[in-house]
């Protein structure tokens, strides 16, 4: 059982669909897998208005458009795929499921995204979209004028709380040590901002509020004080995970587990690619994860037509 594809693509969000796209265009056969829902992290955003050419959209919107280009190209979409192995090393790339059924394809793109670290904290889930993002560029802009929080506190936090006081009335910074990871000069810029205010060696207990997020409770780790912040957003920045377990050991991943790539997005594999979150890279948005899926889409034709060093 199984079909043989010129490009099987392993996830259907910005970078995958889009990898389907050019594929399917250029009159390849191509599969795009998804181990979940189609759009990836697109789902979770209600509300889109940095995509060029797009005023505003909602994300799964956005990824139903794309998709539904794809399929026009004859790219066939699988979600909600029950992927039980993936076999990268050979020619011939074997992508076997949970029922036996064999896909093979002579290339791969692996465009697998990644999920943002979580606390893990009571009404964490409740109000992602609703108050609690993880991503200020996508989302700075809706709590301009209002008061919000961020958490943690390496560069990523610390700048993206400089980034955010152009939007919010006030910043609570809330980190779980009394010191921060952070390059001095990052740390002296968001300490320097005058709507910003800091709160240290905290652990965050949960998230409250009646019509969207309210409060942030955290608690001193060396007291016991618990704190009561008011927000309307709050940002969480405590890491990032690329979905690149399936791939370990096959494939060159950086210590972050994200795979690396040079710049025609070639993986350390013959005929494997990676696209968007999943691989290392600095910026992460949607137009960066469809920009990756072009580049690995065309890197990818131009290796199946024997034209790729
Ligand atoms: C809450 C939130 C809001 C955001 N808002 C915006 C915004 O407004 N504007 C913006 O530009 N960006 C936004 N982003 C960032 C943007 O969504 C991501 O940068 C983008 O979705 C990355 O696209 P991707 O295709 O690389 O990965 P993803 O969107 O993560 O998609 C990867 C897909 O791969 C699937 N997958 C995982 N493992 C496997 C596997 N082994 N085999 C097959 N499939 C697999 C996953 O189920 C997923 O569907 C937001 C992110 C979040 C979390």
């Amino acid at each position: 059982m199984g079909t043989d594809y010129d490009i099987v693509v392993l996830g259907a969000g910005p970078a995958g669909l889009t990898a389907g796209i050019y594929a399917a265009r250029a009159r390849r056969s191509v599969l795009v897998l998804d181990t979940g829902t189609v759009g990836g992290q697109t789902v979770l955003s209600y509300q889109v208005a940095n995509y060029p050419g797009v005023a505003e959209t909602s994300g799964r919107e956005l990824s139903r458009a794309m998709a539904e280009q794809a399929r026009a190209f004859g790219c066939d979409i699988k979600a909600f795929a029950r992927v039980a192995d993936v076999e990268l090393r050979g020619e011939v790339k074997v992508v076997t499921m949970r029922d036996g059924a064999r896909f093979r394809s002579r290339a791969v793109i692996v465009a697998s995204g990644g999920v943002p670290r979580k606390l893990g904290v009571e009404g964490e889930e409740t109000f992602v979209g609703q108050g609690i993002s993880y991503c200020a560029t996508c989302d700075g802009d809706f709590f301009t004028g209002r008061p919000i929080a961020v958490i943690g506190g390496g560069n990523s936090a610390l700048e993206e709380s400089v980034a955010l006081s152009r939007y919010a009335s006030h910043i609570t910074v809330i980190h779980e040590f009394d010191h921060f990871q952070a390059e001095p000069w990052v740390v002296a810029e968001a300490q320097s901002n005058p709507r910003t205010s800091f709160l240290m060696n905290q652990r965050v207990l949960g998230f409250t509020g009646v019509k969207g997020l309210e409060e942030v409770r955290s608690v001193d780790k060396a007291t016991g004080v618990v704190t009561r912040t008011t927000v309307d957003g709050c940002f969480v920045f405590i890491g990032y995970v690329p979905n690149s377990g399936a791939f370990e050991g096959q494939m060159e991943l950086n210590e972050r587990g994200e795979v690396v790539t040079d710049e025609a997005l070639r993986t350390s594999l013959p005929g494997v690619f990676a696209a968007g979150d999943v691989r290392h890279k600095r910026v992460r948005q949607i137009t960066t994860a469809v920009a990756d899926g072009t580049v690995a889409a065309l890197s990818a034709l131009e290796y199946l037509s024997g034209a790729a060093a």
